[in-house]
């Protein structure tokens, strides 16, 4: 009798622990999970209260708000990227963290502005190989180029500022076609409606400045502007010893020695033209909260939190930070939280991804999952094989790495906003910053608290 009423125990206990998981092909949870003792659950809800009861939903929105609304788009190695890089330093010494800001290089760029005679701004990308402008800027006319063949210009074209439409021909050959007819530069515009301005790839050093533009702006041109003969203005600037930066924070157990560490990171970088607000403000605004919390709760591993620049251009910051790891500080490191647009308010993104690089769980999913069943997490967590994200630089050097993302469960897709000048904080949830906090917060406490 006895023997059976255990079983059905532990059963029971596992039934509902998977209930509320997401369970993919071949991606079922471990069954260890199931089977803490009750003593042991208690300890770890009553660190989860204290982590829940003061992660602050307003502190976070607030945070995302600023980011992605006052500071705006945050390029790598642009300013606004280095006054959210001092914002984040100023709030971490505040919290009494011992800060460190890593600098490091980031690729030479081209960036560029263009501009209507009334001076509207007109969103531009330029590509990597366009020609520099003169500091000034190129001030010309436009002429309409259509798809660029050669027989799309003749001796009008001389002297001009050439718009053309995507299609047919390769990025170069328009470029090229453009440069033989006398064109001094070249705007190619996208053949398909897209938020943000087209990259044309257009192989290196272009004899002629080329900036990429939206179908939209591509359009306007030609109708209010070209056929008004009113020029436009060009500006392209080659940028080198560009650098961007990562900013450290550390807390380490009051014991001294050599601790575990685990590591929490977010990158605060954006696109061009995206605020960013779920890409990832999001992130970056739940790990400062996290951060906030765990300030003083006594711990009995290294916290560090990394806020990392230069994701968007190939996770060129998380990169840097583990390269400064020294074999000892990456044999100790026992995981990695990343998290990466956790806040958006698609509808559909009703699931939390776990992603890691190889698809298996580790200590991070798996104390993420503990957790979530504890703490009755509401949305479903996906264990799920990608990289894209700052968890692969850890993963790397042989770190359990998990990116935490908020995703469309059965598809995986993103938000439709996603890079584009509608990742704005409308599009941000405050119910799903709370719970990201919530879940994030109470597994990295549960890992290091004392
Ligand atoms: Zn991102």
């Amino acid at each position: 009798m006895k023997m059976k009423k255990k079983f059905r125990i532990v059963m029971l206990s596992s039934l509902l622990v998977t209930s509320s998981f997401y369970v993919l092909p071949g991606r079922v949870f471990e069954p260890g999970i199931a089977v803490a003792t009750a003593e042991n659950r208690q300890s770890k809800a009553a660190f989860d209260q204290k982590v829940i009861a003061r992660i602050s939903t307003e502190k976070m929105y607030k945070d995302a708000y600023f980011l992605s609304e006052t500071i705006g788009p945050r390029v790598t190695g642009t300013e606004e990227e280095k006054y959210t890089a001092k914002f984040i330093k100023e709030r971490l010494l505040s919290y009494g963290y011992e800060v460190e800001v890593q600098e490091f290089g980031i690729p030479d760029k081209t960036i560029g502005h263009l501009r209507t005679a009334n001076g509207d701004e007109v969103l531009v990308t330029i590509p990597a190989g366009s020609a520099a402008t003169a500091d000034e800027g190129l001030a010309a006319r436009l002429y309409d180029a259509g798809l660029g063949y050669p027989t799309d210009f003749n001796t009008e074209s001389a002297g001009k500022i050439a718009l053309i439409l995507r299609g047919e021909l390769t990025f170069q050959q328009k470029v090229e076609n453009a440069y033989a007819a006398g064109a001094v530069a070249v705007l190619i515009y996208n053949n398909i409606d897209q938020a943000s301005p087209l990259n044309p790839s257009i192989g290196e050093n272009a004899p002629i400045p080329v900036g990429g533009i939206t179908k939209l702006s591509g359009e306007a041109l030609r109708e209010e502007v070209l056929l008004k003969t009113e020029t436009v203005t060009l500006n392209v600037k080659h940028i080198g010893n560009m650098t961007s930066q990562n900013i450290i924070a550390k807390r380490s157990p009051k014991k001294s020695g050599k601790h575990d560490i685990l590591h929490v990171s977010a990158h605060y970088d954006s696109v061009p033209f995206a605020p960013g607000a779920s890409d990832n403000a999001s992130g970056t605004a739940v790990a400062l909260e996290i951060a906030r919390v765990l300030k003083s709760y006594p711990i009995e591993k290294e916290l560090r939190f990394a806020f990392v620049g230069a994701e968007e251009i190939g996770l060129v910051g998380s990169r840097y930070y583990v390269s400064q790891l020294t074999a000892d500080e990456i044999g100790r490191s026992i995981g990695n939280f990343n998290m990466d647009m956790v806040g958006t308010s698609w509808e559909n993104a009703t699931a939390i991804y776990m992603n890691t690089v190889d698809g298996k769980s580790n200590l991070v999913s798996q104390t993420a999952a503990e957790t979530a069943a504890r703490i009755a997490t509401p949305s479903k967590l996906v264990l799920y094989q990608r990289g894209s994200s700052d968890h692969v630089s850890f993963h790397d050097v042989g770190i359990a790495a998990v990116n935490f993302i908020r995703r469309e469960p059965g598809t995986a897709n993103l938000e439709p906003y996603y890079h584009s000048p509608q990742d704005t904080i409308e599009h941000v949830s405050r119910e799903r910053l709370k719970e990201a906090g919530n879940l994030v917060g109470s597994s990295v406490y549960n890992l290091i608290g004392k």
